[in-house]
């Protein structure tokens, strides 16, 4: 039976990329987003996948989302976030202190925690929640590293939660992966070689090792692993 599939963040990179697998295996694949137009390019190349316009950092949208999902999903992959820094001006006041670290917050913890409340009651037994993560949890990367970390931590209480109804919670953690929207242009060549540097297998990560990760713990496979974080980084933990 064709399974029911929430990606956040779908538009683009890693969210993108699980779409397309998980339509190309025959699942059916909501994908979101805040803007229209990566979210419409991508459900109009890829069969099987519907976009709907989501900022899951706010509740309001969120109600209307649940609106239009349809009445049960099997996976749900909390996907959507990135480093807000970058967006940052640059200011050193204590107000706009507080605006950027709550930025990172909200977009990759927040986020997380609002969407599975919101559709709780969607999910299904034998389904899956997975969030992607990030090795900044695990480096002391500033607010982006503490609300990843944050997700991790807080991913445990979910999967007590869930598991009753025999539905697993998950992180996927991944190390530096290329080819996607997160470093802005902003990633510069001797900081991408230091990040393939650290790790043990000498290259960034694919979108690839990130879907087969995502895609096994969606899996009957992996049915009893639960409250865990999956590093996919190429063995580059815990170097900075
Ligand atoms: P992208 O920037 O390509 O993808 C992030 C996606 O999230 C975008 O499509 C963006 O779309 C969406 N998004 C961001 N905030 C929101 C929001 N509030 N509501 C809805 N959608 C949102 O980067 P990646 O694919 O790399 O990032 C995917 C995940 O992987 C992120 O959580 C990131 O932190 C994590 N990650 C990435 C790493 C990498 O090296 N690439 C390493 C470690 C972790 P839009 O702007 O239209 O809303």
């Amino acid at each position: 039976m064709a399974r029911t599939i929430l990606i956040t963040g779908g538009g683009t990179g890693i969210g993108r990329a699980l779409a397309e697998h998980f339509a190309a295996h025959g699942d059916r694949v909501v994908i979101t987003g805040r803007r229209p137009g990566p979210l419409k390019e991508a459900a109009d190349a890829l069969t099987g996948v519907a976009a709907a316009v989501c900022d899951h950092t706010d509740p309001a949208a969120l109600h209307r989302l649940v609106a239009e999902l349809p009445e049960r999903l099997d996976v749900l992959v909390n996907n959507a976030g990135g480093q807000t820094d970058f967006d940052a001006d640059g200011a050193t006041d204590l107000a706009s202190y507080a605006r950027d670290f709550r930025a990172n917050l909200d977009a990759n913890l927040l986020s997380a925690a609002l969407t599975t409340r919101a559709v709780d009651d969607r999910l299904a037994a034998g389904g899956a929640v997975i969030h992607i993560g990030s090795i900044a949890a695990d480096q002391g990367s500033g607010s982006y590293g503490a609300a990843k970390a944050g997700l991790a931590s807080w991913n445990i209480d979910l999967a007590r939660t869930l598991g009753p109804r025999a539905i697993t919670a998950n992180v996927v953690s991944p190390g530096y992966i290329a080819g996607t929207e997160f470093f802005r242009d902003q990633l510069a060549d001797a900081r991408r070689e230091h990040l393939i540097a650290a790790t043990a297998t000498g290259r960034p990560g694919a979108l690839d090792d990130i879907t087969g990760a995502v895609a096994f713990l969606a899996s009957p496979a992996a049915r009893h692993i639960t409250g865990q974080v999956l590093n996919v980084n190429g063995g580059a933990y815990p170097t900075r």
